[in-house]
């Protein structure tokens, strides 16, 4: 069943959701070379408790970290290690906080130092297609018709599309219904109603779209060790369109 939040769980959300965007914006500067993704864990997680809150994917199915960190052809669930970013790596890192029992996720794809050309076309149309994707969501519009505006963006930016991980909603658990994949047909899928949470994820590639995953059982990398990039907010419907619960403009609506 996809849940109907009220205006006192919207808040909650909000709440924790600005936590997970604080998170981000506290990490950004010491995302640069030399930097092990464990102390990234470290940081996130201290900030996270500082604000009152706990860290989302802690023992999540156990999931040993804070946060997940994914980088270069690593595409998501990557586990915080010794791990030194190096110049020209991209990172994802994906943040989740509960706060009074509710969540709010987010990811972002960060450069470490230079990148090439490649990797920096990657990244702006993977963010832009989370944007696109979100574009679509107002009330009576379908699930289906966020995933057909993300895969026809990819496409039209030749990015390859993650079937296998979706999208989802977002509440008092960290996933609940209903999927949102980033693919689909326009017109299909549940109906967007005003209330529902959702996070929209989009995980495109510069090379096949094809995963596999690592023998730690957690981190999901690209066949062809391709690039793969990851943007996430999770967002509110309202009235006539959405909110982003995950962003810096704490209360705008689009
Ligand atoms: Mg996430
Ligand atoms: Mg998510």
């Amino acid at each position: 069943m996809i849940s109907i939040k009220s205006e006192r769980e919207i808040e909650l959300l909000a709440h924790a959701g600005h936590i997970v965007y604080l998170t981000h914006c506290y990490l950004k500067p010491y995302i640069k070379a030399g930097i092990t993704t464990k102390q990234l864990n470290e940081l996130a997680e201290d900030f996270i408790r500082s604000k009152g809150a706990t860290p989302s994917f802690l023992n999540y199915e156990g999931f040993p970290a804070a946060i997940c960190t994914s980088i270069n052809e690593e595409v998501v669930h990557g586990i915080p290690s010794n791990r030194k970013l190096k110049n020209g790596d991209i990172i994802s890192i994906d943040i989740g906080a509960c706060y009074k029992g509710y969540h709010g996720d987010s990811a972002w794809t960060y450069a470490v130092g230079n990148v090439s050309k490649n990797i920096e076309y990657l990244m702006e149309h993977t963010e832009k297609s989370l944007f696109i994707g979100l574009a679509e969501i107002k009330p009576g519009n379908r699930i289906g018709d966020i995933g057909a505006a993300i895969e026809e963006y990819a496409n039209k930016h030749k990015l390859g599309v993650i079937k296998e991980l979706v999208g989802h909603g977002v509440g008092t658990n960290v996933h609940e219904e209903p999927d949102v994949p980033n693919y689909g047909k326009r017109g299909t899928g549940p109906i967007l109603k005003e209330g529902m949470v959702i996070a929209v994820e989009p995980m495109l590639t510069l090379g096949s779209p094809e995963i596999c995953i690592l023998d730690d059982n957690w981190t999901i990398e690209t066949d062809d060790y391709s690039a793969s990039a990851h943007y996430e907010h999770t967002v509110v419907v309202t009235k006539n369109g959405y909110r982003i619960l995950t962003g810096g403009a704490y209360n705008e609506e689009k």
